[in-house]
């Protein structure tokens, strides 16, 4: 098939950590891979961010990137790109005239409007990731939400009009429905893990020094990283890796690290508080292998990729019982499962783990276990391109109808 991913403001080339470059930009980039891996010929479109980009680049993982001129050529947070994505499909429309692809997948609200609009003169279904919903984001960050305010309706006019929304998590189907999505126009592919290169040291060496918890991730309160700098002052001897952000040079300008660095400091833990700034997502397994506990605690969590990644690393998790963590990570088999917003329950977890070996390794080796059984990038491939093919024969069945004698315009 020739399969066009539309991920307006993640493109699968951008380095990860930033404000806006997370999970998505991963999922992403090993989805076309592992379709392109499969035979499938993969573009994926993203708003040229940068003048000096190609319009095309083929990468070596056998996908192409296409960089679409939408807007000025410079980074816009994805909250103020909306008034772009006219000229986004614009460009679509017309790349897919002379050549439309057998089947689009948006990825993320804004991309699925210009993918429904630049394929709505053609013959081409569209399937709909939304990576994360405004309707659950605005209950939850109430007036802190910045997505434009017209996100929650439009979002469900996208869910309608796709051929087939997948979910990421059961919870999401729930948040579907609400949104008068049909079951039978649902399907669940969660997100998977590079498991070449998120595996477990063998043999994990003990190591000398203090616990180290890691906290990794982009750097914005949602992600409730200042729940775990609080929790600290309950684990004491304990030091807390902090990875996401900008890079140091830019931390004095950045609101979220001067937030955070003054939490640490109120709470009186900033001696045992790292910054690491954004770490590349290739050093992301070694970090992982080197701490003791990995923290993810976010308000809610569409997915939620590192809990994932630790737990493939064999390494324990405390996750805030929320979203996609309720699927990826089972509580006290595992991980471990906390409410959101409670320093002293995560404290209570973190500090369970570090005191006992036997859990740490137990969950460890389970949640390595759960994470390869279930989340290896060849099973959701499969499982994706199973859906694509469906998506395909219902809409050539609906096709038919129509077209027979007495049919019906579907
Ligand atoms: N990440 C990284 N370096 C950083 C911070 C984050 O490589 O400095 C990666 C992390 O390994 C994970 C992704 O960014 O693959 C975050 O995904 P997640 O689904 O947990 O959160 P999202 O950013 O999508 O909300």
């Amino acid at each position: 098939m020739r399969i066009d991913m539309v991920s307006e403001h993640a493109s699968p080339l951008a380095a990860l950590g930033g404000a806006d470059a997370g999970g998505q930009n991963v999922q992403v980039a090993e989805l076309a891979t592992g379709l392109a891996r499969r035979g499938h010929d993969v573009v994926v479109h993203t708003r040229r961010d940068s003048p000096t980009l190609p319009a095309r680049v083929r990468t070596g993982e056998g996908f192409t990137v296409h960089h679409v001129t939408a807007g000025p050529a410079e980074p816009i947070p994805k909250d103020d790109l909306l008034p772009h994505v006219d000229a986004f499909a614009a460009q679509l429309a017309e790349t897919w005239a002379g050549a439309p692809p057998d089947l689009v997948h948006a990825h993320f609200w804004m991309s699925g409007l210009a993918a429904q609009l630049g394929a709505a003169r053609l013959d081409v279904p569209v399937v709909q990731t939304f990576h994360a919903l405004g309707r659950v984001k605005r209950r939850e960050q109430g007036a802190k939400d910045t997505s434009p305010p017209q996100r929650v309706e439009l979002e469900a006019q996208i869910a309608c009009g796709a051929d087939r929304v997948i979910a990421t998590c059961t919870d999401e189907v729930g948040e579907l429905a609400e949104m008068g999505v049909p079951p039978e126009r649902t399907a669940i592919l969660p997100c998977g893990i590079d498991l070449d290169r998120f595996l477990p040291a063998a043999p994990r060496r003990p190591r000398s020094g203090p616990a180290r918890v890691l906290s990794i991730g982009r750097l914005v309160e949602r992600k409730g990283v200042d729940v775990m700098i609080r929790a600290m002052r309950d684990i004491p001897d304990a030091q807390l890796l902090i990875a996401g952000g900008p890079p140091e040079s830019e931390w004095a300008d950045d609101p979220e690290v001067n937030r955070l660095q003054a939490v640490a400091r109120q709470a009186g833990v900033a001696e045992r508080t790292a910054f690491l700034g954004q770490v590349p997502h290739d050093e992301a397994p070694d970090l992982y292998r080197s701490v003791d506990v990995v923290a993810s605690v976010p308000w809610y969590e569409p997915f939620g990729t590192v809990p994932l990644e630790a737990m493939a690393c064999g390494v324990p998790v405390v996750v805030s019982a929320v979203g996609g963590h309720l699927d990826t990570v089972v509580d006290r088999r595992t991980g471990l499962h906390v409410p959101p917003h409670d320093p002293a329950a995560l404290a209570r977890a973190v500090r369970e783990l570090l005191e006992g070996p036997g859990l740490r390794a137990e969950l460890g080796t389970a949640g390595a276990h759960r994470v390869r059984s279930r989340y290896g990038w060849d099973r959701l491939v499969a499982e994706a391109e199973d859906i694509y093919h469906q998506v395909r024969s219902a809409r050539a069945e609906r096709a038919a109808v129509a077209a027979a004698p007495g049919g019906e315009a579907p």
